[in-house]
């Protein structure tokens, strides 16, 4: 391909908000250009180098026995609402209605439509176990799209779906996704990090995220020094300092012999600081209140419920533990209105003690109190000698607590450290969640109608590329590991007329015999233009037709990998055939 021919508008300048690597490299090299908040769109260099991930990623999955379907983007609703994702996945999902009234989605993922397509289908178990993958497009309306295709609104994703007729197969499946995905990433040249995820909207159980590090990344991790240990802090638990936790009727006889409950005038004093100033005590001492707002929980309330959430002092409730715990998509705290409309006070005095009308979901650190402090539902009052089981009766206790970089490993009792990373890819398995909804069924060998199980599979391809440029780039421009290259040459007649136009031709048209993927710069810019371009988009080996080096007997040609220092010379005649052993390797 000649640079004249193709469409690479490189620029030095870059937009302001192009704070990452990445986006401004993939957008200085003209890969990609942004049509509005979180949709980019791929020009030619940037579309083929995504392509290469794609072709990693499909013979990968070809080689486990994934089939690839494509499925539409744009699916009816009704699936949604079988599986009763329409009301929990929230505003992340787009949706539209069509002509004639139907509800559509423009997909955000799709184990709902591939669910669809199995369970009319699904008859024996003969026919299972089957994993079915489509490379198709996604969108999520993101409420802050950022980094560029790290975090875009539409992107691509592969995305898998296996169907099992017993755990030991799904296991199975599970494990060579994992395996294939460990693959995909190292041929991409990528260091990425297994760890234990969030299961989130998707419920179900055993699932693994593909994190990379990044000092942007949106996941914090937990990390043991000792054991490896790796977790999600949505996820993440940590050894307790307390005593296990009590049984209700333990508790209740333990708190005899706590003080009765005391009402204490506490006029404008409000958060843990403050309290800790006014009692004299530590942040261990008081039972924290907070009331969330829940999204949409499943078989449950609807969108906009409300929950109380309780956890000791000194320690902080972590919204994805506890909209997990009640199968809800999302907790978001409650405004102060709220808060003073569900409780009777204003913002910093709710409390367990006496709390009415909404459920209460306590942290197990809060079962082991005997003699807390709580905001005691009135203006400028609290409660000392609150007991679990006396004064207090969750509905739900639960491990809501985020752990923290210092807190000791479950696991083994080592310490635990903070990483921040970026999620590539998520394996998980579903169980039965989306075939018992949508009622997917097969006949085992016995001829009992069964519920497969499920699995399901995604990696991002625009952040897979991201990453890439992120971990492989210099102050110059990007350097593109070989199988991921948009170009495996580069070609720059330093002038392209004359005999060195006629060389480039030449060498273009054998490298491309040969199957090397060639760019020629036969732009009409000075060298050193085109050195910083080359540079710039980080094609991984750059030869100069020059006059110098042609007039050497015999002829010969610079060439210089990407990202190291030196070059070597190498005779015209036998340069197609050693890059095309180079880019092989
Ligand atoms: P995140 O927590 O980063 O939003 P997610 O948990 O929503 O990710 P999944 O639903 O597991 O992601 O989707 C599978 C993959 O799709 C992710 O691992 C990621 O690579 C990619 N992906 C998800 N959201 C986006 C996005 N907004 N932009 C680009 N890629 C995305
Ligand atoms: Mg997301």
């Amino acid at each position: 391909m000649y640079f004249t021919q193709t469409f690479i508008p490189t620029l030095r300048e870059v937009p302001s908000d192009a704070v990452i690597a990445s986006h401004r490299l993939m957008f200085r090299g003209g890969m990609i250009r942004k049509l509005a908040n979180g949709l980019f769109a791929y020009l030619p260099l940037g579309l083929r180098a995504l392509r290469k991930v794609e072709r990693i990623i499909r013979e990968e999955m070809d080689a486990i026995g994934a089939l690839e379907i494509k499925p539409t983007v744009v699916v009816p609703g009704e699936l949604w609402k079988e599986s009763g994702r329409w009301d929990s996945m929230g505003e992340a999902m787009l949706r539209a209605e069509n002509r004639t009234g139907n509800d559509l989605v423009v997909s955000p993922t799709a184990e709902e439509a591939v669910t669809a397509l199995v369970r009319d289908e699904l008859s024996s178990y003969r026919q299972l176990p089957l994993t079915l993958y489509q490379i198709n497009t996604k969108y999520r309306d993101e409420i802050r799209p950022r980094y560029g295709v790290m975090r875009a609104r539409e992107f691509v994703m592969k995305d898998a779906y296996s169907f099992h007729a017993g755990q030991a197969s799904l296991d199975a499946a599970y494990n060579a996704m994992g395996a294939a995905y460990r693959r995909i990433f190292k041929r991409c040249g990528l260091s990425v990090l297994p760890v234990k995820a969030d299961s989130g909207a998707m419920g179900g159980n055993s699932s693994e995220e593909f994190m990379i590090e990044s000092e942007i990344g949106d996941n914090t991790l937990l990390l043991c020094e000792s054991c490896g240990y790796a977790a999600n802090v949505e996820k993440a638990v940590c050894a307790h300092d307390f005593d296990p936790p009590p049984s209700l009727e333990e508790a209740k006889t333990r708190s005899l012999s706590s003080p009765a409950l005391e009402k204490v005038s506490t006029p404008g004093v409000k958060n843990i600081d403050q309290l800790c100033a006014f009692f004299k005590t530590d942040a261990k001492k008081f039972i924290k209140t907070l009331i969330y707002r829940m999204a949409a929980m499943e078989g449950g309330a609807g969108r906009g419920a409300f929950v109380a959430a309780a956890i000791r002092g000194d320690l902080a409730v972590n919204e994805a533990k506890l909209a997990a715990a009640l199968k809800a998509s999302e907790a978001v705290l409650a405004s102060e209105a709220e808060v003073e409309r569900i409780t009777g006070a204003p913002l910093g005095f709710a409390g367990v003690a006496g709390l009415t009308g909404i459920p209460l979901i306590a942290d197990t650190s809060v079962t082991a109190m005997t003699d807390g402090i709580t905001g005691a539902l009135a203006d400028g009052f609290h409660y000392a000698h609150a007991a679990y089981g006396r004064d207090f009766t969750p509905h739900l206790i639960a491990d809501l607590r985020t752990a923290k970089a210092g807190d000791r490993c479950a696991r083994c009792g080592g310490a635990l450290y903070e990483k921040k990373g970026n999620e590539l890819g998520h394996i998980f398995k579903l169980g039965d969640k989306y075939t018992r909804s949508m009622k997917a069924r097969y006949l085992d060998e016995s001829g009992q109608s069964r519920t497969p199980l499920m699995g399901t599979y995604g990696i991002g391809l625009d952040r897979t590329l991201a990453s890439v440029v992120e971990e492989h780039h210099d102050g110059d421009g990007i350097i593109w590991p070989l199988e991921v290259a948009p170009y495996q040459v580069i070609l720059i007649p330093v002038k392209y007329e004359g005999a060195l136009k006629a060389a480039a031709d030449g060498l273009a048209s054998a490298l491309e015999q040969a199957g090397v993927e060639v760019l020629v710069d036969d732009r009409e810019e000075r060298p050193g233009v085109k050195f910083k371009d080359a540079d710039l988009l980080g094609i991984p080996y750059r030869v100069v037709v020059g006059d110098k080096t042609l007039s050497l007997d015999p002829p010969a040609l610079e060439v210089k990998r990407r990202g190291e220092k030196g070059c070597r010379m190498v005779e015209l005649d036998k340069a197609p055939a050693l890059l095309a052993e180079l880019v092989k390797a």
